[in-house]
């Protein structure tokens, strides 16, 4: 064993050693990490120790020479651990400066704000007009939760650019724009990645460690937001300030909003970087943010994933038989009816797209997709406008009127038929059956909607069997899934109150509007109802004429529908076995016709957490939960891919209104 403690050594001896020149204090600091590193007694220790400081630095020391300088480093000395090291805790000393009354009396402003913790901009010039701002610092602290599960009071440092083309406060991972009455925030890939911790305003800040890790719980396993606060704060349990869950969640969604907006690379340039946009105020701006962005958000989402296969197709081995699963080769639709969130009970709202789609059922009557206030039926807006307690025969002046003031749709569903258990599986059918959730006749509600019913006797197919009312909860059926055989997430929408075949359609047509590239193979536990269906709604020339140029709809004409394996077996019309039997066509043989019933299984561990969530948080975790999980499901995270270039640039359908408002405001900078 070497002993490198000496003790006959004094501070004479250092001098000798420090006038050698092979020996500078960053080699002495080296050398002495190293001898902390490794095993005491590792065969071989000092002659190891020299060959790795000569890999470092490029000097030749002999094993002696070694030797003597790290005993003489390594004697004790009065106020350190040796002589080059303080044998003091930086924490602990800071904590007790701050916490000192003295102190704080003789620099009362700023005292406070030396901390352990430091989050500061890169550089003290501001990013535009390159004026230093080194007088016009502004100082908070906030509460950062570490990885390791501590939390710590940390320092945010921020600088004010008031120049004559700049109105910017400069955060360490942000902008705030000042100029507008409406403030806002943007930030970039470089000042988003910029040191260990992520300040996105408020209180509170994150080692980005966190963030990750979460990103990936959320989208690999089963961990829903409570869960994991819960688990955080049990790894850490005396003098923690404990993360909640709610505060966790907004800012989780807001970040995970931000890498969504900077993977898709749409937002303006700063800097030469593409931007994304937050608001200023997290906690009570969230909900607007994400009504006026999501439909932009959520375009951008299917055209991305719906053609992903034109510049990353997948390259995902069967396990079965060891053959490439074609990459896009099927788009299949499901139903997941475990997420069900709670619903305002006016049913007297229509089916409302985002613009530049078309309608192809209209009007469609779906009810409000609003979240009820608390312990009460209605929302805000439908309380405010008596909705509920007008006749139905006056329900579609005030469903136009109510219409027209929902700045954001959710995608919704008509309510003309209604699902029915399946003996089989807890996948619910559609039925004929002409009644809403209350069971009063349809045509009560809606006479246009009943005409586009096809009769009774175009479906043969079982698959349809008795009705079951939905239950009288005011909640959501579910969500309808559209995947692709490569189990990539192109596509879903909400089921307000049934899931119909119209329902399927209307998201099929939206799709191919948006990627009209994508496979015509559709696959759908009831393929064979959905194919009739569109046949007998469009069959008629005069109203087929009505879409004829709106690409979507010529698309869903082409569709050739077919039955996953796992349903056919309830299916007892033989039309069924012989025309949408996947086994019987020699392209699709191969293909994983049950990916969306994989994608349900890891969904389902998230019901209870997105059924609680209201409509905006809801949609935006879905749009995150599903990007995230095709991220990691493609390889593609952390890849930047330009889509405008890889495919072709193809002109998504932009709204003019107030969607683009942040971009617009941009453009003032
Ligand atoms: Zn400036
Ligand atoms: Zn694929
Ligand atoms: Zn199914
Ligand atoms: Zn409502
Ligand atoms: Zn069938």
């Amino acid at each position: 064993m070497d002993n490198f403690s000496g003790g006959s050594t004094d501070i004479y001896d250092f001098l000798r050693i420090a006038l050698d020149q092979r020996f500078s204090l960053p080699l002495m600091d080296f050398a002495l990490s190293i001898d902390a590193n490794l095993p005491l007694n590792l065969p071989d220790r000092l002659d190891h120790l020299v060959k790795i400081v000569k890999q470092a630095f490029e000097v030749d020391i002999e094993p002696h020479r070694m030797f003597d300088m790290l005993s003489m480093l390594k004697q004790p000395s009065a106020d350190g651990k040796n002589l080059l090291q303080h044998n003091k805790n930086v924490e602990h000393e800071l904590n007790k400066y701050v916490s000192n009354i003295d102190n704080l009396c003789d620099f009362p402003h700023s005292t406070a704000f030396c901390l352990t913790f430091t989050l500061e901009p890169k550089s003290d010039r501001c990013p535009q007009c390159q004026k230093s701002l080194s007088s016009s610092s502004k100082f908070r602290t906030v509460t950062l939760y570490l990885a390791d599960g501590r939390s710590k009071k940390a320092t945010v440092v921020s600088y004010e650019c008031k120049s004559n083309q700049c109105s910017l406060e400069i955060f360490p991972n942000f902008i705030r724009n000042l100029s507008d009455n409406e403030q806002y925030c943007f930030t970039n890939q470089e000042f988003l990645s910029s040191g260990k911790y992520v300040y996105l305003g408020g209180q509170t800040a994150f080692e980005c460690l966190l963030l990750k890790q979460y990103a990936c719980l959320l989208s690999n396993g089963h961990v829903a937001f409570d869960s994991f606060t819960r688990a955080f704060n049990e790894l850490i349990d005396d003098s923690h300030i404990p993360l909640e869950r709610r505060l966790f969640e907004r800012i989780f969604i807001i970040y995970e909003i931000i890498q969504f907006q900077l993977f898709m690379g749409t937002g303006e340039k700063f800097l030469n970087q593409c931007c994304a946009f937050f608001p200023s105020n997290i906690s009570t701006d969230i909900d607007n943010f994400i009504m006026v962005n999501y439909d932009r958000f959520y375009k951008k989402f299917v055209q991305f994933w719906s053609s992903h296969n034109t510049f990353y197709p997948c390259k995902s081995v069967k396990e079965v038989d060891n053959e490439y699963d074609l990459c896009s080769a099927a788009v299949i639709c499901d139903g997941h009816m475990k997420i069900r969130r709670r619903l305002c009970a006016n049913p007297n709202i229509a089916l409302s797209l985002p613009e530049h789609f078309v309608y192809l059922f209209k009007p469609l009557i779906v009810g409000c997709s609003h979240t009820p206030n608390p312990k009460e039926k209605l929302c805000t807006q439908c309380k405010n406008n008596n909705l509920a307690k007008e006749a139905s025969t006056s329900c579609f002046a005030s469903e136009k009127k109510q219409s027209q003031k929902q700045s954001r749709s959710l995608w919704k569903i008509i309510m003309a038929m209604i699902w029915q258990e399946s003996s089989a599986t807890d996948h619910r059918y559609i039925d004929h059956t002409d009644t809403d959730v209350t069971g009063t006749p349809m045509t009560t509600v809606s006479p246009v909607t009943d005409a586009l019913i096809p009769s009774a006797s175009l479906l043969s197919c079982n698959v349809h069997k008795e009705d079951v009312m939905t239950d009288e909860s005011k909640r959501a059926c579910g969500i309808l899934l559209l995947a692709t055989n490569c189990q990539v997430i192109i596509c879903f929408e909400e089921i307000l109150r049934s899931e119909s075949r119209k329902q399927v359609m209307q998201a099929l047509t939206d799709l191919y509007t948006i990627t009209p590239m994508l496979t015509r193979i559709v696959i759908y536990d009831a393929g064979c109802l959905l194919a009739k269906s569109v046949r007998a709604n469009f069959a008629d020339e005069s109203r087929s004429n009505e879409f004829n140029n709106n690409i979507g709809f010529k698309a869903l004409k082409e569709v050739r529908f077919f039955v996953d394996r796992f349903h056919l077996s309830n299916h007892k019309d033989k039309y069924c076995h012989t025309h949408l039997n996947l086994d019987l066509d020699d392209t699709l043989k191969n293909i994983n016709s049950s990916s969306c019933e994989q994608i349900n299984s890891w969904i389902k561990s998230y019901s209870q957490m997105l059924s609680n969530m209201n409509e905006y948080r809801f949609v935006a975790a879905l749009l995150i939960l599903f990007h995230l999980r095709n991220c990691s499901h493609t390889k593609l995270c952390n890849r930047w891919v330009d889509i405008e270039r890889n495919s072709g640039s193809r002109a998504i359908p932009h709204s003019s209104s107030n969607h683009m408002v942040y971009d617009e405001q941009m453009n003032i900078i």
